[in-house]
């Protein structure tokens, strides 16, 4: 045999070798998957759950005509707190150990007035479940509010593709490098919600990841407004009677504006009670957020952008870690005082 024979079956050998461990490795890669995966199953330490009744409402009305959104996938999704963890919902709600188990509730991928609930029907023959209250935002989007216009999720047009979150525009995103491959679901339920629908004789638990399909009615009670763009339950669920002038008065002034040059926007913080203030990390105690006279907004370039070209008084922005701090100038407390959160923010500050 010669030497370049040789060197092209040692070649051979090798490649043939390589290719076998590539597939030893991704074996050994979904072992280790399903080990976690069993693994993080056993910490729940699955407990027999009866989901929490669910009024069934005789005769319920018939829904206005064009208000169902037909075939949603629904994703049975559990929201979960470990025992150290101070996990909040979108909403507030303290999320206690082993809640997410029994709590009867969906998250549907918009904020919505408090009060909202859904009607649900599992296709094709299911029965509607009604009075389901919204306990959480998403999947796919925080910011997809679908229903309104009675048109499809935008997760559906992303369907078994690679997507990862974006920052910028508070969704998951198309992308190569996507760390999740997205389901279309337009809605996700709670276990208990789950085991409603498909009247299965198993434990809920076993139902987290199933995907439905299910006819979707949204019940949304009307908005109190506090400008033409922005509702009270924007400001927070619990915003006392007392500061809806002063919400109002940074609606208009303020977010108003705002909106006029960026676009839509949700203020991700804007009123907070003592108690939501004191669990705030990094909050101040005296926080114009107790008063109703400061909204934060998501970070992003686009809005900085846009809110250059607003004038340059009677509103004050600063910047912290992941959102703007949009205040009214004329905030009697704040008179005076200088922002100190960065380089960019003597720049940025108005
Ligand atoms: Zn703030």
């Amino acid at each position: 045999m010669s030497q370049a024979e040789r060197v092209r079956k040692l070649k051979g050998e090798l490649n043939t070798l390589v290719l076998g461990m590539g597939r030893v490795l991704d074996q050994l890669e979904s072992i280790a998957q399903a080990a976690d995966r069993l693994n993080s199953a056993l910490d729940l330490q699955p407990v027999t759950v009866e989901p929490a009744p669910l009024a069934r409402v005789p005769g319920l009305p018939a829904p206005p005509p064009g208000s169902i959104i037909p075939a949603i996938v629904a994703m049975t999704w559990l929201n979960q707190a470990d025992e150290k963890s101070e996990k909040r919902t979108a909403y507030g709600q303290a999320l206690t150990p082993g809640l997410g188990r029994t709590l009867v509730g969906v998250s549907l991928p918009a904020r919505v007035p408090p009060g909202t609930t859904v009607s649900l029907r599992l296709r094709p023959d299911g029965e509607w479940l009604p009075n389901i209250p919204v306990v959480e935002v998403g999947p796919w989007s925080t910011r997809d509010p679908y229903w309104r216009t009675q048109s499809r999720p935008r997760a559906e047009s992303l369907k078994g593709a690679p997507v990862v979150w974006n920052d910028d525009t508070d969704q998951w995103e198309l992308s190569p490098m996507g760390e999740r491959i997205c389901n279309g679901a337009g809605i996700d339920v709670t276990p208990a919600v789950a085991a409603r629908l498909t009247q299965k004789p198993v434990e809920p638990f076993y139902l987290v990841g199933a995907t439905l399909s299910a006819d979707l009615i949204v019940h949304e009670p009307a908005k109190e407004m506090l400008s033409p763009h922005f509702a009270r339950y924007e400001a927070a669920d619990d915003l006392p009677n007392a500061l809806v002038p002063t919400a109002r008065r940074l609606a208009e002034m303020v977010l108003e504006p705002m909106r006029a040059v960026v676009g839509p926007f949700t203020p991700v913080s804007w009123y907070r009670s003592e108690a939501h203030n004191a669990a705030t990390p990094g909050a101040s105690p005296t926080s114009a957020h107790l008063r109703a006279a400061a909204a934060d907004v998501p970070r992003t370039a686009a809005f900085w952008r846009g809110v250059q070209a607003l004038p340059k008084t009677g509103i004050r922005i600063y910047v912290e870690t992941t959102h703007y701090h949009c205040a009214l100038d004329d905030d009697p407390a704040r008179q005076g005082i200088h922002w100190q959160t960065g380089v960019e923010t003597k720049e940025w500050e108005r």
